[in-house]
């Protein structure tokens, strides 16, 4: 629809208005299980606008609930800067799908942008978020990130879609501290913080839709740990043909089973034992006496 009547206080006005909506609207608006609900005008002292709600049943059962079914599918996500998001999903303590979801380069991009802007403020010795000729950078800069958590969440949700009562883990979001020598590293940390927190929700709330229901884990541990036996094991990267131990290493390798994976695939897998309460993520006894 384009117009509506409108009014003014007098009399009743046909008016042509622009009327955008979004693709996800116009999903909602087609599918048959979402109800629509008569049109609510805002105003606001500027604006005046249409909002048409939506809204749809959702069959969700409690995650306690869901924790007693022996045939349970967890779909657990580690949410990371590179790799944007590692989705595992396990039903009967097995590992059935893993997926990958690369940041195809954004990092890199974002970080180049930042350091343009942290360049141009050096130059002229104003702060960064104000200055004008950045302005247009850093909308760029936010709109790389909201374009890629719709982008990540969706693939998401759509893993949830293929396991109908599945339970959608995520760890309790930790900050990745924004460390580093330059400015322009430092402010591309808060940036990938801010993008993560942004899947997460975004994540959620698609998910919910789907009927599929979020638990928050214990973030404690799952990039120390083996998600084969248990043990702490220590993280590392290839340079040159030459292991060298890192806290922030891409690949993982554990003493004492000896088993080797990228760090991330194996945060992932730890999400889901964290969530059963599995090894040393099990609540700890409260000492008697
Ligand atoms: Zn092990």
């Amino acid at each position: 629809m384009s117009g509506g009547s409108v009014y003014d206080g007098k009399m009743w006005q046909w008016v042509n208005y622009p009327v955008t909506c979004s693709r996800y609207f116009q999903q909602r608006h087609r599918d048959p299980a979402w109800e629509q609900h008569s049109p609510l005008l805002v105003l606001s002292k500027q604006t005046a606008a249409l909002h048409f709600p939506q809204t749809k049943q959702v069959q969700a059962k409690k995650v306690k609930e869901s924790k007693l079914d022996p045939d349970l599918v967890t779909v657990a996500v580690d949410l990371n800067v590179k790799n944007l998001a590692v989705i595992t999903v396990r039903q009967h303590q097995h590992i059935m799908e893993t997926l990958f979801v690369t940041d195809h380069g954004l990092d890199q991009q974002r970080y180049r942008h930042l350091k343009r802007i942290a360049k141009k403020q050096w130059l002229s010795g104003k702060p960064v978020a104000g200055e004008r000729s950045n302005q247009q950078l850093w909308r760029h800069v936010r709109r790389m990130n909201a374009d890629a958590a719709h982008q990540v969440a969706h693939r998401i949700a759509a893993v949830c879609a293929k396991y109908p009562g599945c339970v959608l883990l995520f760890e309790r979001l930790r900050k990745i501290k924004p460390q580093g020598a330059s400015t322009s590293r430092r402010m591309n940390r808060k940036q990938a913080n801010q993008l993560r927190g942004k899947i997460n929700q975004a994540a959620r709330e698609q998910a919910y839709a789907l009927g599929v229901v979020t638990a928050e884990t214990n973030a404690h541990g799952t990039s120390q740990y083996c998600s084969r036996c248990g043990a702490r094991g220590e993280r590392f990267s290839i340079r040159g043909g030459v292991r060298i131990a890192e806290k922030w290493g891409k690949l993982f390798r554990c003493p004492v089973c000896h088993y080797e994976a990228n760090a991330d695939h194996n945060a992932s897998v730890n999400v889901h034992h964290s969530f059963y309460q599995e090894w040393h993520w099990q609540p700890r006894r409260k000492c008697s006496g």
